[in-house]
């Protein structure tokens, strides 16, 4: 634990003490999200979505978002990224309220039974990345959900730069051999990946590719807010890692 995380948690406590707890979502005091803003999550599965990746769709088929998508299986989120929910993944990730991971797994829980898995496994942030933030969300995602976890680990030896504004080609070629495998073979073992948001599922992709280099039969991605993919977007649009 670096001195930095110290301060950090320290640097909570009082804000905590000084500041009651709020919704994330409308700042109604008495709770981190209440029961108003929770019910505005809807998982992004069913009619008028993507029966693959679960964007938003009312073609025929697969939508044109997923076509690169060569080892991935399909993709649920809990919510579309607006609303509450973009601000509970900002809250999280950014603001470092840790306390809302509860929350946001508890809203992911559902789709356990939409994309069934034998393993979980968290898309990993870069070491150094971690360090910086004090923790990886997707981690603390996944250990709220309690999924079960294989013996093997994911991690990511490369240092990708930001993918906020990159084009759908550079965001793949940014993250290709960045992750490695480490452990027993997965030997047939489906994988579900999490993370908190999904916008172009290249990452994850990418991560399903080496998961199935190494035994994995099949992979979905599993996040708690499917974000849309607009290049032009705006960092507080489009966020990744
Ligand atoms: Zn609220
Ligand atoms: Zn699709």
């Amino acid at each position: 634990v670096t001195a930095r995380v110290r301060l950090l948690s320290a640097r909570q406590a009082v804000l905590d003490l000084l500041y009651p707890e709020r919704c994330v979502g409308c700042g109604v005091f008495g709770c981190l999200l209440c029961a108003e803003c929770r019910a505005s999550l809807r998982p992004t599965t069913g009619a008028g979505r993507c029966p693959h990746c679960s964007a938003a769709w009312d073609g025929e088929g697969n939508c044109p978002r997923c076509f690169h998508w060569d080892a991935l299986d399909g993709a649920a989120a809990a919510a579309d990224m607006e609303g509450p929910a973009r601000r509970l993944v900002h809250g999280l990730k950014y603001e470092g309220v840790r306390g809302l991971a509860r929350e946001m797994a508890a809203a992911m829980q559902p789709l356990r039974e939409a994309r069934p898995f034998d393993f979980a496994i968290a898309i990993p942030l870069h070491p150094s990345r971690q360090r910086r933030r004090g923790f990886n969300q997707a981690e603390l995602l996944l250990e709220a959900l309690e999924w079960p976890r294989p013996e093997a680990t994911l991690h990511r030896t490369r240092k990708t730069s930001t993918q906020v504004g990159m084009r759908l080609s550079e965001r793949r070629a940014n993250v290709v051999g960045a992750f490695d495998f480490r452990g027993p073979e997965l030997a047939g073992a489906t994988v579900a990946l999490v993370d908190d948001v999904l916008t172009t599922g290249a990452t994850a992709n990418e991560c399903a590719r080496v998961l199935r280099d190494h035994g994995a039969g099949g992979v979905v991605a599993l996040a708690f807010a499917r974000a849309s993919y607009r290049p032009e977007a705006q960092e507080s649009d489009v966020i990744d890692d």
